[in-house]
């Protein structure tokens, strides 16, 4: 395509030499006399301009002189004659023809002699100078313009909407612009250039290069300036005072769509900074993006892929008032406009969109489905026991987010906006107890799926025992560490593992109680527990001996498979020496009815055992390997 486009424009005259010309004025000046402006400079003549006979009309010496001509007078033949480079004017005083360049030309009224001075009708400057003359009834003003201009810098500067190339400089800044494929050639003529010649160094997304040079003769000056756009594209021109600006609008250079976490992102890529404007209409449901004064580049796409669960996809047009952007929503979702210096991002939050329920074999698994990759954050809290999932920069979008399960692992599930701006969606999956859970990936995406393990001890009724208490210290570490101490706290934190998933639970004590361990087996006997477990140290005078050992009593009863299932749970957990699973006819295993079993967690009389039974982390460890082997046995049973 070869395009040419062809614009003439024109500046206006500064008027700030006129303002500081104007504070100097002497004060002689006098109300109703004919003010003289030449070139922007006010001039005082001695003999102001007169109006004769409903013309204006000026001295000649001081407006040639202004303009830069030369004046000569031949007082025997009364003929002024004016010179300026290409240009000589002989006018004889009162004749109404003058001649220019060799040609006559006829005043409208005749050179006459005002109080020594050569007067001449004011029309007769601009057509004889190539002047442009200018009287201004309110200010009683004469305005004289040569023509002449000077080009004394470029630069381009960032708009918001284009980039603008300056030609800055004085007077009238005339001329035409061409456009030839990706060239812009501006001419001005009569133009003076002050500014080096040559390329004009330029930081631009839209421009290649600017070359500015000096045309013509000393008598016919000129300037062309030469802009080189990387693609072709519309300019407009316009001036102020001092300035010419070709003007090029911003372009999309291209155009992404993509899911990210937490929802799905518009990147629209600029040459530059744009004005821009976002609406969300409906019928159907649709965002509409404007970028005013844009144009499309050629390697923008016209339409993009963006078939999501929020988006069917996505238009891109090209109109009078810039480039419109048109994302056809399946649903709508808040969004987010971020501008940048080149270029905007539209951000479209996910949204949770369904919760479903499945129970199985040794749990239930909640699925969570949103419209696409989602961001999550997991809280554990009890009281009652639950799982609190956060999807920070989600939208809810569901008709009824409340899931009554009421099975023996989760009561229920629902789903909520918990806050706004900024976003959080939770999920809460109320467990019936809990013993673990697992997050992960659906198959499908932006599904989530959270498999809560199911308790094999819910409900079930377990005798916590911890050995010796109160006045009975048990055994004693060589620093002092105490067992029934030790004994205690490794209940304590098996009882609330056990509670937690659902049994419950009879201590033996709770406290530091002193209680004859012949009267245990009763006490356990008598509530109808269903598993006995007494907590012990191991003691032994040579204190190189340690190491872990799980006893039952031989009776052919289910304390051997309860021990056997604690064994293999706990060994692994603590890392200490297996000293094996043992028989033993101690009294809380020989007189319980029910399934029994006593750990001897380490040696006490072991110092660096003991420094292990003081250290609640591994408390904590062989309360959670105890607890392990008692699921396992009731997992089986
Ligand atoms: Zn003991």
């Amino acid at each position: 395509m070869l395009a040419r486009y062809r614009v003439f424009f024109c500046c206006l005259l500064s008027v700030l030499a006129v303002v500081i010309a104007l504070a100097n004025l002497p004060a002689k000046a006098q109300a109703g006399e004919i003010k003289l402006v030449i070139d922007g400079m006010p001039v005082l003549p001695d003999v102001p301009p007169v109006i004769k006979n409903n013309r204006t009309l000026v001295p000649l010496r001081v407006i040639s002189e202004g303009l830069g001509a030369q004046v000569g007078w031949n007082a025997s033949t009364r003929t002024v004659t004016v010179q300026a480079p290409g240009q000589e004017i002989k006018l004889v005083i009162g004749s109404s023809t003058a001649t220019v360049n060799g040609k006559s030309v006829k005043l409208d009224a005749p050179a006459e002699i005002i109080k020594n001075r050569t007067f001449v009708p004011l029309r007769f400057i601009g057509e004889a100078l190539g002047a442009e003359v200018h009287w201004d009834q309110n200010s009683r003003t004469v305005t004289i313009s040569s023509g002449r201009a000077e080009v004394t810098a470029i630069t381009v500067r960032a708009e918001v909407g284009s980039e603008v190339v300056a030609i800055k400089g004085t007077g009238r800044l005339t001329g035409s612009a061409i456009q030839d494929g990706p060239q812009v050639v501006l001419k001005l003529p009569k133009a003076i250039l002050k500014m080096v010649p040559g390329a004009v160094p330029v930081d631009s997304g839209l421009i290649r290069e600017i070359r500015v040079a000096a045309t013509g003769t000393e008598q016919e000056p000129g300037v062309e300036v030469v802009i080189e756009l990387k693609e072709v594209g519309p300019f407009s021109l316009s001036s102020t005072p001092g300035e010419l600006q070709v003007a090029l609008p911003h372009r999309v250079t291209s155009l992404e769509y993509a899911q990210v976490e937490g929802g799905e992102v518009l990147r629209v890529a600029t040459t530059g900074r744009v004005a821009y404007t976002v609406q969300q209409l409906g019928a159907p449901d649709r965002l509409v993006i404007d970028l005013q004064g844009t144009i499309l580049g050629a390697s923008a796409s016209r339409e993009l892929n963006a078939d999501t669960l929020l988006t069917e996809r996505i238009r891109v047009g090209e109109g009078a008032g810039g480039v419109r952007i048109v994302v056809d929503q399946r649903r709508v979702t808040k969004y987010r406009v971020t501008a940048m210096p080149a270029g905007l991002e539209i951000h479209l939050a996910a949204q949770i969109i369904g919760l479903s329920y499945q129970s199985g074999p040794g749990g239930g698994e909640v699925r969570i489905r949103s419209t696409g990759p989602v961001g999550l954050r997991e809280l554990r809290l009890t009281d009652p026991e639950r799982l609190v999932l956060d999807f920070p920069g989600v939208v809810l979008n569901m008709a009824e987010p409340v899931l009554k399960v009421n099975d023996t692992t989760v009561r229920e599930v629902r789903a909520g906006q918990f806050a706004v701006d900024p976003d959080l969606a939770r999920v809460v999956v109320e467990l019936s107890a809990y013993v673990s859970h697992e997050i992960s990936a659906g198959d499908t995406p932006g599904e989530i799926v959270v498999k809560v393990i199911s308790s094999p001890v819910a409900g079930r009724y377990i005798a916590v025992d911890a050995g010796h208490g109160g006045r009975e210290p048990g055994a004693v570490g060589p620093s002092g560490l105490m067992e029934k101490d030790v004994n205690l706290d490794i209940a304590l934190r098996l009882a609330s593992l056990l509670r937690t998933a659902g049994a419950r639970v009879y201590m033996i004590r709770s406290g530091d109680e002193t209680i004859d361990f012949r009267v245990r087996p009763d006490l356990a006997n008598n509530e109808g527990v269903e598993a006995f477990i007494s907590i012990h140290c191991n003691s032994f005078t040579d204190a190189t001996k340690r190491g872990t050992e799980v006893y039952y009593y031989k009776d052919g009863r289910d304390g051997q498979k309860l021990a056997e299932a604690i064994h293999a749970a706990l060994i692994p957990v603590l890392g200490l020496p297996d000293r094996g699973l043992r028989t033993a006819d101690y009294n809380v295993l020989r007189y319980t009815k029910m399934p029994a079993v006593l750990v001897e967690v380490a040696f006490i009389s072991n110092p660096s055992e003991e420094k292990l039974l003081a250290d609640p982390a591994f408390r904590e460890k062989a309360a959670q390997g105890i607890f392990n082997g008692i699921l396992s046995y009731f997992r089986i049973k």
